[in-house]
């Protein structure tokens, strides 16, 4: 069995992002000094520092900020998937996070567009939908 370097290093804190997205469901972190969210996954708050936070089930709904077609990647198992879209999407709760977009051509992408989040694997993906 060869490496694969597509699948996440899940530790004690992550176990229940990573639990939940093999469940078919998108966890972020949510502030309860602040209220606002973030994404990765943190103990603490990256906007005010306190640690009161946690877990929120994402609505999947984002928008595509930015992305990039991958033509070449040597790493198992992404030289089987090439060309694929590596993006940033803007989650609907405000954070910023990076993924793969599935289900769609090169040339039907644009920034802004309305995207849903799917799992791969039991990895957050994203394609396009309202
Ligand atoms: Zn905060």
């Amino acid at each position: 069995m060869s490496a694969r370097f597509d699948v996440p290093e899940v530790d004690a804190f992550t176990r229940t992002y990573w639990d939940a997205a093999a469940e078919g469901t998108l966890l972020i972190r949510r502030c309860g000094a602040c209220g606002r969210a973030h994404h990765y996954p943190r103990e603490f708050c990256p906007h005010c520092w306190s640690e009161e936070v946690s877990w929120e089930e994402a609505s999947g709904r984002a928008t595509l900020y930015t992305w990039s077609t991958v033509h070449r990647n040597d790493l198992p198992p992404f030289a089987d998937r090439t060309p694929y879209v590596a993006a940033v999407v803007d989650l609907a709760e405000g954070p910023r996070m990076m993924t793969e977009l599935v289900e769609c051509g090169a040339g039907d992408l644009a920034a802004g567009m309305p995207l849903r989040v799917a799992f791969r694997e039991g990895k957050p993906v994203f394609r396009p939908g309202g």
